[in-house]
């Protein structure tokens, strides 16, 4: 067999993808042995493979970038519920209760669902599950419930700045 670049020199090796004959100075070209076509195929190939590597790294990045954002709408939606309820509850309790106290219980009531959400996550590191009864959670849940107030102002504050630093982030992977 002869060298399939060089017609006139003898094969002493084949390309191990394709087969061809290569003369010893086109064998030793590629490590491993391969012919000039196969050797750039198989680096065509692997950098194709990794530019979709990289993109589905990017996607995988900018789905949970968009689901943080997604997990706060949906908290701040809840959080209109209590506020629209805890308005009105204030208001059936002090007709006369003005217009900037409605608001800031409405803000409050946008908060709570913040705080609810860190006293859970908080909640999973103690065994209160032991405490099995009926008046147990409907006290714990009254504690909880009033804790949130306090602790979901911050959180509320801390979740926004961090859903638009999110949101600037998607926007720039666009
Ligand atoms: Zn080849
Ligand atoms: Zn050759």
């Amino acid at each position: 067999m002869k060298c399939f670049n060089h017609t006139e020199r003898e094969a002493v090796a084949t390309c191990q993808k394709c087969g061809k004959g290569l003369c010893r100075e086109c064998a030793e070209k590629h490590t491993p042995c391969l012919c000039d076509t196969c050797a750039a195929q198989i680096q065509q190939d692997r950098r194709q493979q990794d530019q979709s590597k990289e993109e589905r790294r990017k996607q995988k990045y900018k789905e949970a970038l968009v689901d943080t954002r997604s997990e706060f709408i949906k908290t701040v939606i809840g959080g209109i519920f209590v506020g629209i309820l805890l308005v009105w509850f204030m208001k059936s309790e002090y007709p006369d209760l003005t217009a900037a106290m409605c608001a800031y219980y409405f803000f409050i009531g946008i908060c709570v669902p913040f705080g609810w959400k860190i006293l859970t996550y908080l909640q999973s590191f103690f065994p209160l599950s032991i405490f099995g009864t009926f008046w147990f959670w409907i006290i714990y849940g009254v504690i909880k419930l009033g804790l949130s107030m306090f602790i979901g102002i911050p959180a509320f504050i801390y979740q926004l700045v961090k859903t638009i630093l999110t949101q600037r982030k998607i926007n720039r992977l666009g």
